[in-house]
């Protein structure tokens, strides 16, 4: 596996929704139904928050 590079991240980031909080992320997961698969993490890009699924 190659390593991610800086585009690929930022990439990550930019495709996602961002959230003001760690609770509006985890607010949008149980809304979706998904929150049993979801976490929520800091984004150290755009200091928001992003669901992340594991
Ligand atoms: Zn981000």
């Amino acid at each position: 596996m190659k390593k991610p590079t800086a585009d690929e991240k930022r990439h990550r980031c930019t495709r996602k929704r961002r959230y003001r909080s760690e609770g509006a992320a985890l607010d949008a997961a149980l809304v979706a139904g998904v929150a049993r698969q979801r976490k929520a993490y800091r984004c150290p890009l755009c200091g928001h928050w992003h669901l992340a699924s594991f």
